[in-house]
């Protein structure tokens, strides 16, 4: 992507306020032009958020995860593994989740009145944001303007947040309990966090990462392992979502384990509203 991206940008040419030093590398260099890009991406309409369905244990659809696109003129189709991080490090993931959260709780707000049954539509939130102090004011003014309720809403949060500031962490993440709003921790399992801020904050959900459910496939006590963690997740009352799924083996398993949920290319990929099959 790295090289990609820089071919791109010089292609760019005049218009291309990116500067290339000889002592920047390819990778800092694309940095640079994506950071260059992002700015103003938002206003440009370049953004756009796509959703993945989450399915329940008969296979229903139960909600959809909402996913971030970046479609840059120069650039092409920036993954958010390219563009998320530049944008934490630069505060533009603050006006950028405020629109997914805003599209997502509007997304919720159509299908419904289009007598679609999603249940719940969750985000993905970025510490930056989390951090925030108007962030459960920001939460509720968006429920309330689509006329959505808490419940309808499912905030995805990594275990690198819940490492920090556990008691406003944990303070904010009450308020947002009792607004009815759902929690999962994401990617449970990669992050390095101790189990013992499972017992002091309330989430509600654990999402096994996708690595642990591939691993299903090829390495021998992977289910012992994915089956660790859901006892782990129903003995502290959660729920457990299963993400990544790609074969009907790992389905099979996933479900076996109990896992309420299940995510991944093998139920749905990632697509615009209009083609979420509901
Ligand atoms: P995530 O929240 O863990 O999202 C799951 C990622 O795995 C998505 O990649 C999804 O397309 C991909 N995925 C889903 N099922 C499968 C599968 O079966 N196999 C494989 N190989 N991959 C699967 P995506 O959309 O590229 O997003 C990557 C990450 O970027 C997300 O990981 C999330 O951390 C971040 N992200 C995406 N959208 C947002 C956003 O709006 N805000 C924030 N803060 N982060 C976002
Ligand atoms: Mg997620
Ligand atoms: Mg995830
Ligand atoms: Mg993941």
């Amino acid at each position: 992507h790295a090289d990609l991206a820089m071919y791109r940008a010089k292609q760019g040419g005049k218009d291309n306020i990116t500067f290339f030093s000889p002592e920047m590398n390819a990778v800092d260099a694309a940095r640079a032009s994506v950071e260059t890009q992002l700015r103003g991406a938002l206003e440009r309409g370049e953004l756009h958020v796509v959703y993945q369905p989450l399915h329940g244990a008969a296979g229903e659809v139960q909600g959809a995860e909402a996913l971030l696109r970046w479609r840059s003129p120069l650039l092409g189709d920036v993954p958010p593994a390219a563009f998320i991080p530049v944008a934490e490090d630069t505060g533009l993931i603050i006006s950028i989740g405020e629109f997914v959260l805003r599209e997502a709780c509007r997304q919720l707000a159509a299908w419904r009145q289009a007598g679609k049954a999603v249940t719940c539509v969750s985000v993905n939130i970025s510490p930056a944001q989390f951090g925030r102090d108007d962030f459960v004011a920001l939460v509720q003014r968006t429920l309330q303007a689509h006329r959505l309720s808490g419940r309808d809403l499912e905030l995805e949060l990594t275990e690198r947040m819940v490492l920090r500031r556990v008691e406003e962490v944990a303070r904010k993440m009450s308020e947002l309990r009792a607004l009815g709003v759902r929690i999962s921790l994401d990617d449970f399992g990669t992050g390095n966090s101790a189990l013992n801020y499972l017992l002091t904050l309330p989430v509600t959900t654990l999402k096994v990462d996708r690595v642990f459910i591939q691993a299903l496939d090829q390495t021998p006590g992977a289910y012992r392992v994915v089956q660790a963690i859901v006892a782990l997740g129903h003995g502290l009352g959660l729920d457990v979502v299963a993400e990544g799924v790609e074969t009907p083996a790992q389905l099979m398993q996933v479900r076996e384990l109990g896992c309420e949920r299940t995510q991944g290319f093998l139920l749905g990929r990632p697509v615009p509203p209009e083609d979420l099959t509901l």
